[in-house]
């Protein structure tokens, strides 16, 4: 079994080690037919790309698009920034971007001073940021956020912020955006992950290299759809093209 692409990739834009045609070439080598380049998104402390970057990373793939026989996309990996479910590109982003990545990472900086204290500081503080209230309000957040924007792939689903899991992957499953077994870690129980597939979510599972040498690497995953037995349908990129639902509503 193979998996036909990789989808969520970092490079020198934001603070990995390989260039993007570095990617594209490991990708080219481990077989892949499609690669997406997915830096971190603009208000991430200190690994962010710079809005100002993201023309000179279209001339890059504009460059070095034909020399190679894959198709590659670039994307964000944006940051869930608030309880209403904002993230961090504004609605002339999206038609720049050929796929979106969402997930939650600590260092952010909040969509407002009120997200400060309710969502940055309230998933940090000890104590509260394991409550039943935080699980019920980080999962509406994503959900309020893959309803307004167009998000294909909510990534490593768990990792540092309590959340449903089930609850999340109906209303994935409800919109067509895929929920990511990430090929550094998995932060889902076994449980969790059987019965988000039982919801009948796609599954889509991606590398998140931060060295060219890993682009393509789905041990991770491949270990955990082999433990727990998961149908193979259900992994989007596993021996074919996943549809992406911001690249439809585009008519692509
Ligand atoms: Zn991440
Ligand atoms: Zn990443």
């Amino acid at each position: 079994m193979r998996f036909w692409g990789d989808y969520h990739t970092h490079t020198i834009y934001s603070h990995a080690l390989g260039t993007i045609e570095h990617n594209v070439q490991q990708a080219v080598k481990k077989g892949l037919k499609q690669i997406a380049i997915t830096d971190h998104g603009f208000r991430h402390m200190a690994f962010n790309v710079r809005r100002f970057d993201f023309k000179y990373m279209k001339k890059d793939i504009e460059y070095i698009k034909d020399k190679y026989d894959i198709d590659i996309y670039l994307g964000l990996e944006t940051n869930l920034q608030s309880n209403n479910g904002t993230i961090d590109i504004k609605d002339e982003d999206i038609n720049n971007l050929d796929i979106i990545l969402c997930g939650y990472h600590k260092l952010i900086v909040p969509s407002s001073p009120r997200a400060f204290f309710s969502f940055y500081l309230a998933n940090q503080l000890p104590y509260h940021n394991k409550s039943d209230l935080r699980r019920g309000k980080n999962t509406e957040a994503y959900i309020k956020a893959i309803n307004r924007y167009p998000i294909d792939i909510i990534v490593h689903p768990k990792y540092g912020i309590e959340i449903d899991v089930v609850e999340l992957a109906k209303e994935c499953k409800k919109l067509g955006v895929y929920m990511e077994l990430n090929g550094k870690r998995i932060s889902m129980t076994e449980d969790e992950v059987l019965a988000a597939a039982e919801t009948g979510v796609g599954f889509i599972a991606d590398s998140d290299a931060h060295k060219p040498e890993r682009i393509g690497d789905m041990s991770i995953p491949m270990q955990w759809i082999d433990k727990l037995k998961l149908n193979p349908e259900q992994i989007v990129n596993l021996e074919k093209i996943p549809v992406f639902r911001s690249r439809k509503a585009k008519g692509l």
